[in-house]
């Protein structure tokens, strides 16, 4: 399994559309430092799987024919906003898991076009080709899903956005031992939010569940100010994703 993530900034995004700051400044001027909103490519044996489509340039990125599939965590427009035009496409129609979600976003589910909604349950696991797929519920605002990927006894774990981990989810995980965790951490440690975790939250999961390694995703502005400065204080197995990081876990 090889994973890149394509987008690892909150709603907000960064820059941080009006910021000044001199962080949000140096970002306009290195534009290769920016985060986008939320997707990933997940690449098992020559078949690619978008997991959250965020970003508004997916047609010109996955050309007709390339996507295999994509998991959809949940309907807030920072996840979904990039199939609203993807959907007028025409050819073959594209498989897109998401949480059981009564309303979707906007008229996502009356006007799908190519996209062939399957709606999921929590826990109940799946395969597509070879890979097994299980929905874990997460804490958020919006019915929402984490994803554990299963491959050739490799587990990675994509869990964003969420406040903390569901006690059911936690020990469906706990035994999984994963390779690699992909973790909603939108804020810096000290700042509450309801639906989104701090990097204390993070780091307390991650331990939990004696993660081999953990990469932060959904970075806010704060938390990308925070760690362009300090990012030598994380733990050795705990990374900062970056929009184009390329992971593949090791056994
Ligand atoms: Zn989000
Ligand atoms: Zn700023
Ligand atoms: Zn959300």
């Amino acid at each position: 399994m090889r994973l890149t993530l394509l987008g690892t900034g909150n709603s907000a995004g960064m820059p941080l559309y009006g910021c000044d700051c001199e962080r949000c400044t140096t970002i306009r001027q290195f534009p290769e430092k920016k985060r986008e909103h939320a997707a990933a490519l997940l690449e098992v044996e020559g078949k690619k799987y978008l997991i959250d489509a965020g970003l508004m340039d997916l047609a010109e990125r996955f050309p007709a024919g390339s996507l295999d599939g994509i998991f959809l965590t949940h309907f807030h427009p920072d996840h979904v906003q990039g199939l609203f035009h993807l959907r007028w496409g025409i050819g073959a129609k594209i498989p897109v898991f998401c949480p059981p979600d009564s309303t979707g976003c906007a008229d996502l589910y009356k006007n799908s076009g190519i996209l062939d909604f399957k709606l999921l349950k929590k826990f109940n696991s799946f395969d597509v080709h070879n890979l097994k797929i299980t929905p874990l519920p997460l804490i958020h605002s919006k019915v929402n899903f984490g994803y554990l990927f299963e491959f050739n006894h490799q587990r990675i774990a994509y869990l964003t956005d969420t406040k903390g981990l569901p006690e059911k989810t936690q020990i469906y995980l706990e035994g999984m031992k994963l390779d690699l965790l992909v973790i909603d951490t939108s804020h810096p440690a000290g700042i509450e939010d309801l639906n989104h975790n701090n990097l204390n939250d993070s780091l307390l999961i991650q331990r939990n569940l004696g993660v081999k390694r953990t990469v932060l995703t959904h970075i806010g502005h704060d938390l990308d100010v925070w760690l362009s400065n300090n990012v030598n204080l994380l733990p050795e197995n705990v990374n900062a994703g970056y929009d184009g990081i390329v992971i593949i876990p090791h056994m």
